[in-house]
């Protein structure tokens, strides 16, 4: 984890901060309603910071609305133009995040500036695909160390104007090279402990991009490199946050909601578990107290294999049965499962609170 701590508004990324989940718009401004729907979703499906692309003038003139509307921090991503990073500045983005290597150097001297002045962070954004010309030439290709030379350089360009409230990012679609890129980063060029921001860029669809971004973020977290995630999916953005909330949870860095543990199912499954499984995680997707529920397809193993669960279903000939610490509770019939499991979630959810109180 890096040794510096960059406040995203109210939002602090860094220096042992638990892992932040962030997000990106996928409508423009010039669709003011749907794009503050959207918004306004994100932020209830747990996204920590926000990121919204100011690519003109008309959008930058309506960002302020657009944060007025939000609780959580709000990021202008900007490419090419100082003005509009500027003029976001201006209207209170929490942070902003420009590849330093696509503007002049009197333009990042002036960003620098004015985010110096109202206390805005700045993401120094490297991505693969708009490596600088020289180093492309003198590697051949977008590689890692490509790449971390290319954050550091950025880096530098900013420090060299006074600026160090800075978060890295170093993204690429090829998941070794992320990787390396960051690992890279972090053990050569980062002595001063800039916060990182993790993501796998273009990583694809819905499953590909997860599986890509689970190995990768995941990857560097669990070497302790990483404060703060994207994963990007060409899929409805409100995913983007459900994948990095189950990702920090498998990771062991993010506590709360449901975790259901099903198998695979096998020839000795009689009933529907991967159905139930499914439908359990849908419907109560906004629970907020940490429970763990098994849902196995036989007793056989089933019953064991949970044990650690706040209590399981399983079922043979048809029927199912609760249990709870290895043991069976309840016999239930099938149309009445459902209502069971909702009745158990309700039951730990009520003795969590009252053991709280
Ligand atoms: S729990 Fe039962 S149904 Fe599931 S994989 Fe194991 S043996 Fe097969």
């Amino acid at each position: 984890m890096s040794k510096r701590v960059v406040a995203v508004g109210g939002v602090h990324i860094g220096a042992g901060n638990p892992v932040t989940i962030q997000s990106m718009c996928s409508v423009p401004f010039s669709r003011f309603d749907e794009l503050a729907a959207q918004a306004l979703r994100l932020q209830e499906e747990g996204c920590d910071i926000l990121r919204v692309s100011v690519p003109d003038r008309a959008s930058a003139d309506r960002f302020a609305e657009l944060k007025s509307i939000l609780k959580i921090p709000l990021v202008a991503d900007i490419h090419y133009d100082a003005e509009l990073a500027i003029s976001s500045i201006r209207a209170g983005a929490n942070k902003i995040r420009i590849n330093p290597g696509n503007m002049p150097e009197s333009d990042i001297r002036r960003i620098a500036q004015e985010a110096k002045s109202r206390g805005v962070p700045i993401r120094v954004g490297v991505n693969g695909g708009s490596l600088e010309k020289d180093l492309l030439k003198k590697y051949g290709s977008p590689c890692a160390q490509a790449l971390a030379e290319s954050a550091d350089r950025n880096v530098k360009r900013l420090e060299e104007c006074g600026f160090e409230d800075i978060v890295v990012s170093i993204k690429t679609s090829n998941v070794p090279i992320m990787v390396s890129a960051y690992r890279l980063f972090e053990s050569k060029y980062n002595p001063k402990g800039y916060p990182l921001h993790l993501g796998v860029t273009e990583a694809g669809t819905l499953r590909t991009g997860m599986i890509k971004s689970a190995a990768g973020i995941g990857a560097l977290l669990l070497d302790g490199i990483g404060d703060t995630i994207r994963v990007s999916l060409a899929a409805d953005p409100a995913e983007e946050v459900a994948v990095a909330k189950s990702l920090l949870r498998a990771l062991g860095l993010r506590e709360g909601g449901l975790e259901v543990i099903s198998c695979p199912t096998c020839g000795r499954t009689t009933v529907n578990s991967i159905e139930l499984a499914d439908r359990i995680e849908k419907e109560f997707a906004d629970v907020q107290t940490p429970i763990r529920i098994a849902v196995m397809g036989c007793p056989v193993n089933g019953i064991g294999e949970a044990a650690e669960s706040d209590f399981g279903v399983t079922g043979a000939n048809g029927r199912y049965v609760l249990f709870k610490k290895g043991k069976i509770i309840k016999d239930i019939s099938p149309d009445k499962i459902f209502d069971v499991i909702r009745a158990e979630i309700d039951n730990v959810i009520h003795n969590r609170k009252t053991k709280s109180e």
